[in-house]
């Protein structure tokens, strides 16, 4: 076969082994990792490959310059989530957000939640100390525990498999709560690789899928050119996501996509920016450049590039995120690029996380109804809200 015509050469389900890792646990004990490993390459996929290329579709039409993507869920699914109640809310939320966005819209409106999956965390410090006492930061639930104490903290690959026992329910669920009608795809952070490399399966014309979710992304912390995750990521057949942060350079981008997609696929690569309502008019424009001509996908997620540190918890503002929502609508229109979509960290619950709008008035608030097990996200209403100014930008 000529190169022109293959997208992954000298690719394999674990060539991202010959990279250097970042953000990974480092587990005691190998041989268990193996026996992981083995259990889940023996095991059930989490979504069928024929609905992971059915987006990958419906992304090209995104790419074209039509439709609208909306993408939201937890910053990170639990353990302790009770699976029917928590697919029913997220269901119901995107009912009610697609209601507002849907009629002032041409084209596919495509709903992927971050679920079934959504269980690795990357971190930015990497240990966390209380009263003197200093234990590994949690990574999320499929590789440690949230509570701090010693025994919790230890990455233990055994929670490998019940990520995947709960990701292949919610799923589940998830497929047969809108029946027949349009599906709510599946997506996470492609970040534990042991967990991403045995589900990663081949299809009758032997191309490679991802069936760990529908559509995967690729990191702000995880995206360097050289890097483990984007090895892994360049040599699946789904939709691959790429969050862009604000210290990524145009002529990085550039190379990450030739990397991802050297073929240039209509809505294979979603890029998600993440700037912050400060720093998105200095550092979009110069990205939407570097992908001018380039048949790609561009979204927003307002949601992690407007945190700030306060005590003890992270403080999200409801006028930020909307503020960067603003500013991408008007600087993409602004150089001909499509406004693709947004991507939110929200819960159907009312939960007191972000300030602002119909939440919490102020940081003092903020502990009424705190359940994330990570970042803050939007509330019921908060979010429908948000689909409603979208709507609006829309018309
Ligand atoms: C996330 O989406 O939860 C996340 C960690 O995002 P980012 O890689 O953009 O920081
Ligand atoms: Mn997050």
């Amino acid at each position: 076969m000529s190169a022109t015509l293959v997208s992954n050469l000298g690719w394999y389900p674990s060539s991202w082994r010959g990279h250097p890792a970042r953000q990974m646990p480092h587990y005691a004990d190998d041989g268990a990792v193996q026996a992981v490993e083995a259990r889940l390459d023996a095991s059930a996929p989490v979504v069928r490959i024929e609905d992971a290329a059915r987006l990958r579709d419906l992304m090209a039409d995104l790419a074209g310059g039509r439709g609208f993507l909306l993408q939201g869920g937890d910053c990170a699914e639990s353990f302790d989530d009770p699976v029917a109640e928590q697919v029913a809310g997220i269901v119901s939320l995107f009912d009610a957000m697609t209601d507002r966005i849907g009629p002032n819209m041409a084209g596919p409106l495509v709903e992927i939640a971050r679920i079934a999956g959504q269980f690795a965390k990357p971190r930015s410090v990497q240990d966390e100390t209380h009263d003197g006492v200093t234990l590994p930061a949690y990574r999320g639930d499929i590789v440690n525990g949230i509570d701090f104490d010693a025994e919790a903290r230890q990455p233990e690959p055994l929670r490998m498999i019940r990520a995947h026992m709960q990701s292949v329910g919610t799923a589940a669920s998830l497929a047969a709560a809108r029946g027949p009608g349009a599906p709510i795809f599946t997506s996470h952070e492609a970040l534990l690789l042991p967990y991403e490399e045995p589900l990663t399966r081949r299809d009758s014309a032997g191309r490679w899928w991802a069936t760990s979710g529908h559509m995967l992304w690729l990191g702000d912390r995880t995206r360097q050119l050289d890097s483990a995750h984007v090895e892994y990521l360049r040599g699946i057949e789904n939709v691959v996501g790429v969050k862009c942060g604000p210290t990524l350079a145009p002529g990085e981008l550039a190379e990450l996509m030739d990397r991802l997609d050297p073929l240039g696929r209509p809505g294979k690569l979603v890029l998600i920016g993440r700037f912050g309502a400060k720093r998105i008019g200095d550092v979009l424009p110069p990205l939407l450049e570097a992908t001018r001509g380039r048949p790609v996908v561009w979204t927003i997620d307002p949601m992690h590039g407007n945190t700030s540190m306060t005590g003890k918890r992270k403080v999200r503002r409801l006028p930020d995120i909307l503020a960067e929502v603003d500013a991408f609508f008007a600087i993409a229109r602004d150089q001909g690029v499509h406004p693709g979509g947004v991507h939110l960290e929200m819960s159907a619950l009312d939960v007191t996380e972000c300030i602002g709008g119909r939440g919490p008035a102020s940081i003092d608030e903020l502990e009424k109804n705190w359940l994330t097990a990570c970042d803050p996200r939007l509330n019921r209403a908060q979010a429908i809200d948000l689909a409603a100014h979208v709507a609006a930008l829309l018309a």
